[in-house]
């Protein structure tokens, strides 16, 4: 009798291990992206070329819709959210705070591009630096499949120090970032390639199925715990962040409590850079903007 009540514990105990590991291993796998459709609202983006067409605000939510949505009907084990899904403006900072807040695995960024040169067209992916190699991934997953599936042309995976200043949501973000532009509204054929209902179904395809591979295979690690930001100054009287002192230089400036011991009680801290060159020239134009004793700090989230 002992034996066989030994023997069915035994077994229960089997099960429920068996059951603790699928459930591991379910949870493993479930993955959240966000979707963030580019500018909104009052903020129309690039506008229209003619009347019958759309904003790119519009474009970039009518794209962003359909990623979601084939997200949502073939992979399961994925979690969407939007930034935004009706015209209201939301800022950059509310944005990068969802995706932060929500603990995304993926952010992905929806606009649609203008140059002056009206004879540019094609796809680009935009990344905070080409050595962030989940970022990276993601975002040359995104051009091949706009190039191959899409038939689009790709202009390639471009970085900060390319294009010489950074992207918001792919600076502040606490994970993985990739902003695709999916097209030039300043080409008249892009224009109104972007406009087709069909069209826009087929680059939201492209799109889904780089999510799918990014998934599916070993994803790279990405450090984005650690950083540096630029100290512009310490005070013992608590300044606002909004403060005249700070007006010229249209960044955010967040403020930090000091340690006891420390000379000054509050400190101000603006930028997010993971590479100490780019953390160094913010110093120096805040230093240009009056914050002469401005310094870099190197931060590292728990
Ligand atoms: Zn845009």
């Amino acid at each position: 009798m002992m034996l066989l009540i030994k023997k069915i514990l035994f077994i229960f105990l089997i099960f429920n291990l068996f059951t603790c590991f699928l459930y591991a291993q379910k949870k493993q796998n479930r993955y959240i992206v966000v979707i963030d459709p580019g500018h909104g609202g009052t903020d129309p983006g690039k506008p229209k070329g003619k009347a019958n067409l759309m904003h790119e605000k519009d474009l970039n939510l009518e794209i962003s819709f359909k990623i979601g949505k084939y997200i949502e009907q073939n992979l399961p084990n994925v979690d969407v959210y939007y930034t935004r899904s009706t015209d209201k403006f939301v800022s950059l900072q509310d944005r990068v705070e969802l995706a932060n807040t929500k603990k995304a695995d993926l952010l992905i960024s929806v606009h649609c591009n203008s140059n002056k040169n009206s004879a540019i067209n094609g796809v680009e992916a935009h990344i905070y630096n080409l050595s962030m190699p989940a970022s990276k991934k993601i975002a040359n997953l995104c051009v091949e499949e706009l190039q191959k599936g899409a038939k689009r042309k790709s202009r390639g995976v471009i970085d900060a120090k390319m294009r010489g200043r950074n992207l918001y949501v792919t600076q502040y973000t606490n994970m993985p970032s990739v902003l695709v532009e999916f097209g030039y509204m300043s080409n008249q054929n892009e224009e109104k390639y972007l406009n087709n209902d069909e069209n826009q179904n087929i680059l939201a395809s492209a799109i889904y199925r780089a999510v799918k591979k990014y998934f599916q295979n070993i994803i790279p690690s990405e450090n984005r715990a650690k950083y540096y930001r630029v100290q512009l100054l310490a005070t013992n009287k608590l300044l606002s962040n909004e403060a005249k002192v700070f007006e010229d230089l249209e960044i955010k400036v967040d403020i930090y409590e000091n340690n006891e011991n420390a000379k000054a009680k509050y400190k101000y801290m603006v930028g997010r850079e993971y590479d100490l060159e780019r953390a160094e020239a913010l110093a120096k134009k805040v230093a240009q903007l009056g914050f002469k004793n401005a310094f870099v700090v190197k931060i590292e989230d728990e």
